[in-house]
């Protein structure tokens, strides 16, 4: 073994900088929660400056030790533990979960084969009968986790393709005469058009469902596209509902979609993605009834479980049918044998598949579910908050009152044309992500730009959202500085 390979081994020296990193992180945790960091929630850089600083650290690096390079790490990312950041689905992590990952991405287990990881695998099932029994589906329900929600909608999508057509589509391919259609709600997330289009389905197999004036799907607008889909000779296998939307947070009527899927023999998936732990709460479950009569469900760990990211789980009411997304064999890996479920690599995209169930076992295993319950009720009860101190102000408007924690919204003055409007609003989120104090961002809806805050943080307060509020006022007169 060479010098330089026994030192990157060394177990003492891996001992002091572990403690280093820890001590970093912990004073970083403490500043940041309080908002008492001497950096902005998002430090920022053009991607040309961002390039040219990581190239001077390259040339310099001889100068400085990998405690430097943690410290600029955290200095140059955006900091999702500081109250004032209201922007992406993305959580601010759990310490205890981060530190199983790390020892998880230490072992380096992998579970796609179960010689492999089998801690990992066996903690997975546990944790899948765990989610799928706490959101209402039977003991033969089953499923995995894969690495997101994005994939999890396309592993779910292709197993309904093989399982809804007579033929052997995973052999055989798609053709004209067996081309399933697909309905989607106008508010699906990208990534289950995007499964639609990779899945080989095409524009024609793809009837996207507009949502009504409360921006949902509703079950009449569902059966006219239904009918006029049967009409154009189309094979409708399958809707996918919300619960909840990404853009608005809204819930899809749950039980009325399900119960229409099975009046017409149609698959059920619900992309459960961010909305899911609503079933956690006493509060919020309600949002939620009718998931367990879905036949596939979506649900991000990443998002208000407070995992880092990825984790996904993806359920199927039917166990048989989380083994159908790949019809593949893989003689060298897998013995040929039954749906063995320890074998995850032959249901899941991943091949050398990230332990992603130790983190999450080991926050349920310390702090029991309880712990997502106070989240998710913290959370979603500040965005009725921040939906009141919205509705109070002159000159803001909702988009649509909140269901969760995402709350759009946009200034606007009376008289001004649309167009004005959605100028002023794209000028006013630009200069609050320059400015750095604030990080929100943005969404389109019928046309019209608002703010989109995802209220992700436990540390967010009703003041913080007052002074986001105070700050896009005070911004809108430097930008109008006449009107004002
Ligand atoms: C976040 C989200 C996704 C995408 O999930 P990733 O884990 O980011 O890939 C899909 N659907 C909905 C409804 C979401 O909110």
């Amino acid at each position: 073994m060479t010098k330089s390979l026994s030192e990157a081994f060394d177990s003492s020296s891996f001992r002091k900088t572990g403690y280093k990193l820890i001590d970093i992180i912990s004073d970083y945790l403490e500043l940041v929660k309080t908002g008492k960091s001497s950096f902005p929630v998002l430090p920022y850089k053009t991607p040309s400056e961002m390039y040219s600083f990581w190239e001077d650290d390259f040339q310099n690096s001889e100068n400085s030790g990998i405690e430097d390079f943690f410290k600029i790490i955290i200095e140059n990312s955006i900091h999702l533990h500081n109250p004032k950041y209201l922007g992406h689905q993305v959580p601010p992590v759990l310490p205890l979960a981060a530190l199983t990952d790390f020892l998880s991405s230490f072992l380096n287990n992998a579970t796609g084969v179960y010689e492999m990881g089998s801690a990992g695998i066996v903690l997975e099932r546990f944790l899948i009968k765990l989610l799928a029994k706490i959101i209402g589906m039977d003991k033969d329900a089953d499923g995995f986790l894969t690495s997101g929600g994005t994939l999890g909608n396309l592993t779910a999508l292709l197993a309904v393709r093989q399982i809804a057509s007579d033929n052997d589509i995973w052999r055989e391919g798609i053709n004209s005469s067996n081309n399933p259609t697909f309905l989607i709600s106008g508010e699906s997330h990208y990534s289950v058009e995007r499964a639609l289009h990779i899945m080989g389905i095409g524009n024609n197999g793809i009837v996207k469902v507009p949502v009504n004036d409360n921006h949902k799907l509703d079950i009449k607008t569902v059966e006219k596209f239904y009918n006029k889909a049967l009409d154009d000779n189309k094979r409708v296998v399958c809707l996918v509902g919300n619960a909840c939307s990404t853009s608005l947070g809204l819930y899809d009527p749950l039980n009325e979609l399900a119960d229409f899927c099975k009046e017409q023999h149609l698959w059920f998936h619900v992309d459960a993605a961010h909305g899911a732990p609503a079933v956690f709460t006493k509060k919020y479950k309600a949002l939620i009834s009718g998931i367990e009569k879905a036949d596939s469900v979506v649900i991000d760990f990443h998002k208000m479980m407070m995992q880092p990211a990825l984790v996904t789980a993806v359920l199927f009411k039917d166990s048989k049918h989380s083994y159908q997304a790949f019809s593949q064999k893989a003689a060298y890996l897998w013995e040929e044998s039954e749906e063995d479920w320890y074998n995850l690599g032959k249901r899941t995209f991943e091949c050398t598949k990230d332990t992603m169930s130790l983190k999450v076992y080991a926050t349920i295993r310390t702090y029991g579910t309880k712990l997502f319950e106070d989240n998710v009720t913290q959370l979603f009860e500040l965005g009725q908050k921040f939906a009141d101190l919205i509705e109070k102000r002159n000159n803001f408007e909702l988009a649509a009152w909140p269901e969760s924690n995402i709350v759009c919204y946009r200034y606007k003055e009376k008289n001004d044309d649309e167009e004005k409007i959605n100028d002023l609003n794209k000028k006013i989120r630009q200069l609050l992500i320059e400015e750095g104090e604030f990080f929100i961002v943005q969404t389109e809806i019928n046309d019209k730009i608002f703010f989109r805050t995802c209220l992700m943080n436990t540390f967010t307060t009703e003041k913080v959202l007052i002074s986001l509020l105070d700050r896009i006022e005070a911004l809108v007169s430097i930008i109008n500085p006449v009107k004002q």
